[in-house]
């Protein structure tokens, strides 16, 4: 993955609103953790203060970057004196606005927090500080101990375990090992007004009272901030294999995934069940770089993963799963990755998607949680949603929104080139949880000039292409017509089987829509959880949920 660091600062400087600064407290802040620790300046808070999307994000009164759990309690205790708010921040990957400060808070870096404390052999059980990266602690898990991680994201090269727990991150294996709350054995936090509380434990079990650790999971830095986490971490799979269908519908889909996740699937293998549909492969072969591995483009690609210790027992499901969807007419197609390049080239279809979608232009973005007869489809969200916007928007602004097809087109999955000009809506995600991602594309001239030689006339051939105030405008009306009507579409479609957001959280993109997945007890609850923990709203105000009662 590019780093996400290295895009934030190339989407330009943040913006400047101005804030005052309590008197003393940058002074004290540099007298509690030395000089280097403290950023005021702009150009070195930059990367820290706008979000990977490039869409939120204002100037810190400064940035801070304590190397020691003693550190990040005296800088809490000295921003709750003064009643500054804080802002908790880890790889800073998050997609929902929530890790980047507003004007007149304190940025507070985990970065420099990112030394393992130990394994324990015994118990497997890791136990890191909250700014290790993913990637690097579970590479080292792999090499050292034979162990691993059981969490992966796109993001993994830069995102980190606080900011993991944090977000209680999905990813794609929790089709196998369940979400990082089924992981989390005990965090250490500081609480709003700098007290330390240790909850970590080697121990698999210990029932002596509430399990406080897990409000931490999900809690997006508004109950405290995580500075080391214990985790359970599974031995790590020898061997793995990878392979890609290609399926003419949705149903096809679905009955691929009973396959898949039943008894005579990949069972205890599964390790990973994603799905794209053809407008999200078109993105990633386009804006992503990646190669599409089938002859022809389908509908729908799913791709699935096995892994154990044992290689015959996870080629040999795996082949069996697809050769038998092929038989039952579930799939079309497939492919079995014969390599360790392959199985790459595989994966990059569908992990180039988000930044695909970045270097398109302009988004928005929904992720939700949907019963999978209502994902995809002729009665699912991503055809629902088309189907919205071109009844809302001006005539030619959805891509082939005009042509004679796009009713069966779009009830197939098919969603016209992505490399033409117009708004589109592509729908992929984790379908083996029934975790959909879905974003409306809207292409902006600024960011066809990134376009592969030859393409960028192609990109504006269709009805519509927007200079940049006008993609601003564009972007707004989009928004207007998606928000909130999928998230009340999915809430009233799916059931107990829905949610408004899936794993990225709340932060500030879903505030006004995430109270469609809350009961008016949940949001009772979590206003005096809130209320306890952090009396003077001091962690993260405004995200996850709203300041004003
Ligand atoms: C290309 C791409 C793919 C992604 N794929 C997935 C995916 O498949 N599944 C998924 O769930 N997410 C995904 N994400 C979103 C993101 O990577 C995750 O949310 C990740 O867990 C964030 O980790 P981070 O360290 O970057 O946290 P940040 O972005 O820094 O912070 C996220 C939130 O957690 C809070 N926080 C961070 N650290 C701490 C801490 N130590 N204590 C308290 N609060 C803290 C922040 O205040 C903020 O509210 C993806 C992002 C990108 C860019």
């Amino acid at each position: 993955m590019q780093s996400a660091r290295t895009l934030a600062r190339a989407r330009g400087s943040i913006s400047r609103a101005m804030s005052t600064s309590p008197s003393g407290l940058v002074p004290r802040l540099e007298q509690l953790l030395g000089r280097d620790a403290v950023l005021t300046q702009g150009d070195s808070m930059d990367k820290y203060c706008r979000d990977w999307l490039g869409q939120y994000g204002e100037r810190a009164l400064a940035v801070v970057r304590p190397n020691s759990t003693e550190q990040v309690a005296a800088v809490v205790r000295a921003c709750s004196e003064l009643k500054v708010p804080l802002v908790p921040q880890g790889g800073n990957t998050g997609l929902v606005g929530g890790s980047v400060p507003r004007s007149g808070e304190v940025l507070l870096s985990l970065e420099r927090m990112h030394s393992v404390r130990f394994f324990d052999q015994d118990s497997n059980v890791l136990v890191a500080e909250a700014g290790c990266r993913l990637q690097e602690t579970d590479e080292w898990l792999r090499r050292e101990h034979s162990r691993c991680i059981p969490l992966d994201l796109a993001a993994k090269g830069s995102c980190t375990l606080g900011g993991n727990v944090s977000t209680a991150a999905g990813g794609v294996h929790v089709v196998r090992w369940g979400g990082l709350h089924s992981s989390v054995l005990g965090v250490e936090a500081v609480l709003a007004d700098g007290t330390v509380v240790d909850g970590i434990r080697t121990a698999r079990k210990s029932n002596t009272g509430y399990h406080w650790s897990h409000l931490f999971v999900g809690a997006e830095g508004t109950l405290g901030i995580v500075t080391a986490v214990a985790l359970a971490v599974p031995p790590a799979p020898r061997n793995r294999a990878v392979a890609m269908v290609g399926c003419a519908d949705w149903e096809g889909v679905r009955r691929l995934v009973h396959r898949a996740l039943g008894p005579d699937g990949l069972a205890e293998t599964i390790s990973a069940l994603e799905y794209l549909d053809a407008g999200s492969v078109d993105m990633a072969v386009t804006w992503g770089g990646a190669r599409d591995p089938l002859d022809e483009r389908y509908p729908y690609t799913v791709l699935l993963e096995a892994a154990s210790a044992d290689l015959s027992s996870c080629s040999q499901r795996l082949e069996h799963v697809v050769q038998s969807a092929i038989v039952a007419e579930e799939a079309v197609t497939g492919v079995i990755a014969s390599s360790t390049q392959q199985e790459r080239e595989l994966w990059a279809v569908r992990e180039s998607v988000t930044l695909a979608l970045t270097k398109r232009g302009a988004g928005v973005k929904l992720d939700v949680s949907v019963p999978l007869s209502r994902m995809a489809g002729p009665e699912g969200a991503v055809v629902a949603a088309r189907r919205h916007l071109a009844n809302e928007l001006p005539p030619g602004w959805l891509s082939n929104a005009t042509s004679a097809d796009f009713e069966s087109l779009c009830g197939a999955g098919w969603n016209g080139g992505v490399d033409e000009g117009g708004v589109c809506v592509v729908g992929y995600g984790h379908v083996g949880d029934g975790n959909l991602h879905l974003n409306a594309s809207i292409p902006s001239l600024r960011k066809a000039r990134g376009m592969p030689e030859g393409r960028e006339d192609a990109l504006f051939a269709g009805a519509v292409a927007w200079t940049p105030p006008q993609l601003a405008d564009a972007h707004s009306r989009v928004g207007a017509a998606l928000l909130p009507w999928v998230p009340q579409w999915i809430t009233e479609h799916g059931g107990r089987g829905a949610s408004v957001s899936a794993e990225h959280g709340v932060g500030v993109s879903k505030l006004s829509y995430a109270g469609l997945s809350r009961g008016e007890g949940e949001e009772l609850l979590m206003r005096r959880l809130k209320a306890a923990l952090d009396p003077l709203n001091l962690l993260n105000p405004g995200r996850v949920m709203t300041s004003d009662h």
